[in-house]
């Protein structure tokens, strides 16, 4: 079974529009798909409709990625099988988007400062509707040639430490958890291997994460080195943490595909271990031995 719980979409800074994702899904043959765009649920609903009223067999899991601080860090927690009608919750998510907005108009008075003007007009523009992100804000600099590739915007303008970054006022990793489990989810520490931390750090990070009642942590990725899923193997049972894995797709790329390369070994009890979806896909498969299976015809 192909099980990828962690993508994006044109609700926040993927490329593909919600529909398009669920599509390319089910060309990939993805049989489980968490839609977990930036502190937004947008994309669930209309994915969602469209998977039901055609006949891609694809469970949707609602899914949000929250941007939370932690010491200076920028740490991503993702949520899984969140209520998406919990008033709350999408109350809450608009706090996000607020300081989303707040952020990029520092960002482009810093950039501004750096002689690039109108930046700010040209991502909200870029961000058609979705929220916008440094991703937008990144397109913007290259569709303007003040850089060449958006990699370059963030190793420049927008990185840590760079000439326009901004320190975001995100919410912390313990109000994240209580959000997503106050809308019924679970709460998964995203991408723990792409923090430019140290193992020391890491260590506490996970542990932090695990106190303030964290489920899952990802403990794969495509082209992980065999080291660092072992590290990451290691933390996770020390804090007795389930395992997740997500392919964090933003765009079709040579590198970036859904549902690639993301088992996780059978010995590892993984975040879906009591969802109802995936135990009807089990049973479904466990009552089609071969006995059962239709009499060749030839
Ligand atoms: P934001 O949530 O607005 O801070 O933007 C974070 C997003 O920017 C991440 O989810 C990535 O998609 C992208 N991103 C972050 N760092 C980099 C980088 N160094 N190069 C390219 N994209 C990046
Ligand atoms: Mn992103
Ligand atoms: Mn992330
Ligand atoms: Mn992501």
């Amino acid at each position: 079974m192909k099980i990828d719980l962690h993508s994006h979409t044109t609700c926040s800074d993927g490329a593909l529009t919600p529909v398009e994702l669920v599509q390319r899904a089910q060309q990939m043959q993805v049989d489980v798909l968490a839609i977990t765009d930036h502190d937004t649920i947008s994309g669930i609903e209309v994915a969602t409709e469209y998977v039901k009223n055609s006949n891609i067999k694809l469970d949707v899991i609602a899914g949000v990625e929250l941007s939370t601080s932690w010491h200076g860090f920028d740490i991503h927690i993702v949520g899984l099988q969140v209520d998406v009608t919990n008033s709350k919750f999408l109350q809450r998510l608009e706090h996000q988007l607020l300081e989303r907005d707040r952020r990029a108009v520092k960002i482009c008075d810093k950039l501004e400062k750096c002689g690039h003007s109108g930046i700010y007009d040209l991502a909200l523009e870029i961000a058609d509707g979705a929220q916008i992100s440094r991703n937008h804000i990144a397109r913007a600099l290259v569709q303007r040639s003040i850089c060449t590739h958006p990699q370059q915007a963030f190793t420049k303008y927008l990185g840590k430490n760079k000439k326009a970054h901004v320190t975001p006022n995100w919410i912390s990793m313990q109000e994240a958890v209580q959000w997503i489990h106050e809308a019924g989810g679970q709460a998964v520490l995203a991408h723990p291997g792409h923090y430019d931390m140290t193992t020391k750090w890491l260590r506490r990070l996970v542990a932090e994460f695990a106190a303030s009642g964290g489920d899952a942590m990802e403990i794969t990725h495509p082209n992980m080195a065999a080291d660092k899923k072992k590290l990451l193997q290691g933390v996770m049972a020390d804090n007795n943490l389930l395992a997740s894995a997500g392919s964090d797709f933003h765009f079709p790329s040579r590198f970036t595909e859904l549902g690639r390369r993301l088992d996780i070994p059978e010995s590892i009890a993984p975040v879906w271990q009591n969802w109802p979806i995936l135990q009807d896909r089990l049973q479904k498969e466990s009552l089609q031995p071969e006995s059962l299976q239709p009499e060749s015809t030839q």
